[in-house]
């Protein structure tokens, strides 16, 4: 049975709608990421699920339930959002507590409770402590550990790591799933951040303007994008204008004006019918830049010119000009250090490529 889901739902702000007719099923004990950029309706959505709002129409239940209309203290979930919201004037201690007053569990069992949330956020000494003695990172466990103190059935993450310094942010997402994993919580996590969706799901729910765009595992979004959005959102793509030309057991047959015929796996292209416009999709670092001289190999190679280069430490973004297209390419730097105006080979495996229809504005 899903843990949680949603059905037909739809959220207007007076004439504005945020949320447009969405379905969603949410496994029981799985990871599942909104994500898509400011303003695509994932908070909107979580505050739904939360009892937050109200939707304007359509069902959410949660393990088998309709819970519209339940009352959000009643809904049995776990909320942590991007300000910890940790009261300053009570203990941590107090603060991880505060969940369970209305549970009528013994002094007992409470503190036993507590102490446990506490070492499973790894903080296990820090309850006769103030929120402000403790660091941003630390505060961010420890709402963690308010909202999983009380067993939820579902746990709600809006931005949860957003305030974090970078390092802090990647420690906290090994942190965040390691604790999920074990106590095998629901989770429905909301972020605008692609790498730390893909990092962490079970499920990514990929959002564009009120409507989900794509569901699937981090590799599905990220291999086989099922909408130029979605593969422009996650990483960098490079989307070539070309023309279906024939579809057969060995793959999609592609052509496209600079770069001849080029097939496709079948099963990256599952949206793509077999003649008419369609689009390839290259990632930027499944394409390889050589020196103009380098033997051939099993590549498909074109020349190109670098007309920039975004070094970034290990890896350096070139941009490339091949004829009158511009193609964005990440590469480790001690590949080949390549500077502007280089000549160079630019280098692809066609099963390294996916498809979508319709053609390029
Ligand atoms: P962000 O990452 O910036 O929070 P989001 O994807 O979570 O973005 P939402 O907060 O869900 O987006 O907002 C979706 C749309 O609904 C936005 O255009 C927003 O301006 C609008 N919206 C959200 N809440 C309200 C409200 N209470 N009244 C009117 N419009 C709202």
């Amino acid at each position: 049975m899903s843990a949680v889901s949603l059905t037909s739902i739809v959220k207007k702000f007076g004439g504005f709608t945020a949320v447009h007719r969405m379905n969603m099923e949410i496994p029981d004990g799985s990871f599942v990421t909104l994500l898509g950029p400011s303003g695509c309706g994932k908070t909107t959505t979580l505050r739904m699920i939360a009892g937050l709002i109200d939707p304007t129409e359509g069902d959410i239940t949660i393990k088998g339930q309709r819970i519209n209309d339940v009352p959000i203290h009643k809904r049995n979930l776990g909320l942590v959002f991007q300000n910890y919201a940790l009261f300053p004037h009570k203990t941590i201690a107090e603060n991880v507590a505060f969940g369970l007053k209305y549970r009528n569990l013994s002094r007992a069992d409470a503190e036993q409770k507590v102490k446990d949330a506490l070492e499973l956020v790894q903080l296990p000494d820090v309850g006769g402590r103030y929120p402000k003695q403790l660091s941003g990172g630390q505060q961010q466990r420890i709402a963690l550990a308010r909202a999983i103190v009380i067993e939820p059935d579902v746990l709600l993450l809006d931005e949860p790591l957003s305030a974090l310094d970078a390092n802090l942010r990647e420690d906290m997402r090994v942190e965040l799933k390691r604790i999920q994993h074990r106590i095998g919580i629901t989770t429905v996590f909301v972020t605008h951040d692609q790498s730390e969706a893909l990092a962490m799901s079970d499920q990514v729910v990929v959002m564009s303007n009120g409507r989900v765009e794509q569901v699937g595992t981090p590799e599905e979004v990220y291999n086989t994008p099922a909408s130029e959005f979605v593969s422009r959102f996650l990483g960098i793509s490079n989307i070539l204008a070309a023309t279906c030309r024939n579809i057969d057991g060995s793959g999609l047959e592609l052509e496209l004006p600079a770069f001849g015929r080029i097939t496709v796996p079948k099963e990256r292209a599952p949206n793509v019918g077999s003649t008419g416009p369609a689009q390839l999709v290259i990632r930027a670092e499944k394409l390889l830049l050589t020196e103009k001289s380098a033997p051939a190999d099993e590549r498909v190679a074109m020349d190109g010119v670098v007309e920039a280069v975004d070094y970034q430490g290990q890896a350096a973004r070139y941009f490339v000009r091949i004829g009158d297209h511009h193609l964005q390419v990440l590469n480790m730097i001690d590949q080949y250090p390549f500077q502007e105006g280089a000549e160079v080979s630019v280098r692809f495996r066609p099963r390294d490529c996916a498809a979508l229809p319709g053609a390029t504005a």
